[in-house]
């Protein structure tokens, strides 16, 4: 009964015994308290609810630390992990479990009285209100797990399906990306490989410095794979600790940094943004932190300068990766590449990445075409849906949809997605280009640059702008800061002012679908 890797992980975890692994509100799990959990529920998985391998257990809940129980007994278990966004809806959820059929849920009180009639087993964790009929409460169904615990018997090798995550959804209906145990294993590996990049290349790390432990604050969900494989997993490899947050709130954010000696910070550029931006910032005591880490959406350059500013002498780090490659695959460890905040860095060692322009042939150097990657995080494909499957995993490389170019340095350059990319007279406007200049001006809080249908040049450049509080902006100021900076044909011809912040899905994401709709009605 040989451990596929994520037994294997789970397994060594217990030499972390009595550190903290999970912190929660006042809760402390310990690394030999989430083991017990993990492998109790397992038991009951492979037990009474006739879990077998390969069959698909869905998850659907807040950052709890039962998620992260709930996650490793699937996957010791031999099943598959279906992390569901808790920020669906019944209809959307019911996706989820229909799109990748379930037989159980795992879910917090609240969607579990969402999904009551869904027709599957549901095991729930903090009911606060009422369970529903038929469904488990976790605490009754494992207890606190005393004496010899062993995971079930199950063979697995690591090429067996371990999880389906859905892609943001950013661009169309979500797809699952159905990662291996090899998949999963790697996760920690890559992402202690960029750690230690980012390590090395800093200097006076507070965190290190004192020898003191990895503690990390989770901005992000655990139900993507940043805060599931990126920060949980390397976590458990590592014997971190991940301080859970139910909610982002950049003054809770400062207050738990303070509090539990936080050394960095997972989120969004938007997270970290907020985090900087805070005005009680000066009034915490921030001195335990040595990084940030960002990623999952384009990041302002002068994020970076705003991070020196804050926080002189550490090394914060833009990294890149998607849902499809496990969590990140390259990364810009601020230290390491200082003068190019703009970049997305390096990929990992175990990454290859190439370039390539219209019909497949590799880009020059400093060319833009579809980004391309190949390796071990990188899934073999998507659950259930074929098309899709063999429009981005055909030959071997795995088509990204990003737009890109790397640089003689090797050095990667997002330039924006293919689908967002404004064709405007036969002109390429890349959208992420614009939004940056717009950040530029000091009463722009937000901005998303769409297509807007026009007749003779196909499409014109739109802006959707979300203005600082009580600055007063006119499109005229706009087009002349703007004049200099890019080159007229990506100045934007339209401009929609609003007050209220622009839609953003869990990962940080303008949803830009939602936004043409409110402001083009198509
Ligand atoms: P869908 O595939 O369903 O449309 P999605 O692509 O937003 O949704 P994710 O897998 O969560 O789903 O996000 C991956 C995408 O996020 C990448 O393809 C890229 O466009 C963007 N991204 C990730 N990291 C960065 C980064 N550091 N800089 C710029 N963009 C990034
Ligand atoms: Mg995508």
């Amino acid at each position: 009964n040989a451990p596929a890797h994520f037994r294997a992980l789970l397994t060594a975890s217990r030499r972390h015994g009595e550190r903290v692994f999970l912190r929660y509100e006042d809760e402390r799990v310990t690394f030999e308290d989430h083991f017990r959990r993990a492998a109790a529920l397992a038991g009951r998985l492979a037990g009474e609810y006739g879990v077998a391998k390969g069959d698909r257990v869905a998850i659907a809940m807040r950052n709890y630390p039962e998620w992260v129980v709930a996650f490793s007994a699937v996957l010791a278990a031999g099943a598959v992990a279906v992390p569901l966004n808790a920020w669906w809806t019944r209809r959307e959820l019911a996706f989820g479990l229909a799109d990748s059929g379930a037989a159980v849920l795992i879910a917090d009180g609240e969607r579990a009285r969402l999904m009551a009639d869904a027709g599957v087993r549901i095991i729930v964790t903090r009911p606060g209100g009422s369970v529903p009929p038929g469904a488990a409460v976790l605490a009754d169904l494992i207890g606190e797990p005393t004496g010899e615990v062993t995971l079930p018997e199950v063979d697995l090798t690591p090429d067996d399906p371990a999880t389906i995550f859905y892609t943001s959804g950013t661009t169309g209906r979500p797809k699952g990306a159905l990662g291996t145990h090899r998949n999963v294993g790697q996760a920690p590996l890559t992402v202690g490989y960029s750690l230690s990049r980012g390590a090395a290349m800093r200097r006076g790390d507070p965190g290190r410095a004192s020898g003191r432990r990895r503690v990390t604050l989770l901005a992000v969900p655990l139900f993507h794979v940043t805060g599931c494989f990126g920060s949980m997993l390397s976590a458990m490899f590592g014997g971190a600790t991940i301080v859970l947050m139910y909610k982002w709130d950049a003054g809770q954010a400062l207050r738990l940094i303070e509090r539990e000696r936080v050394t960095g910070v997972t989120g969004t550029p938007t997270n970290a943004w907020q985090l900087m931006a805070h005005p009680g910032f000066g009034d915490h005591d921030v001195a335990s932190l040595g990084t940030l880490f960002y990623g999952g959406a384009p990041a302002p350059p002068s994020l970076l300068a705003r991070i020196r500013d804050r926080l002189p002498g550490r090394a914060p780090s833009n990294v890149y990766g998607m849902t499809e490659t496990s969590a990140l695959i390259i990364d810009n460890s601020g230290g390491a590449y200082p003068d190019r905040p703009d970049s997305v860095g390096r990929p990992v060692p175990v990454v290859d990445v190439r370039v390539t322009g219209p019909g497949g042939a590799k880009a020059r150097p400093g060319e833009v075409g579809e980004l391309c990657v190949r390796g071990a995080p990188v899934v073999g494909g998507y659950w259930n849906r074929p098309e899709a499957t063999a429009e981005s995993f055909a030959g071997g490389w795995f088509r990204t949809g990003d737009l890109a170019r790397v640089d003689e340095d090797g050095l990667v350059f997002i330039v924006d997605r293919v689908k967002d990319m404004v064709i405007r007279g036969g002109e390429n406007v890349y959208c992420a280009e614009v939004e940056a200049a717009l950040f530029e001006h000091p009463a722009v809080r937000d901005a998303a640059v769409i297509g807007v249908p026009h007749d003779e040049l196909g499409e014109e450049v739109g802006a959707v702008i979300h203005t600082t509080p009580g600055a007063a902006l006119a499109p005229g100021d706009l087009t002349g800061f703007l004049k200099g900076r890019i080159a007229p044909f990506k100045i934007p011809a339209h401009y929609w002012f609003r007050q209220g912040e622009l839609p953003r899905n869990p990962g940080g994401k303008i949803v830009k679908d939602l936004l043409r709709r409110e402001v083009l009605g198509s």
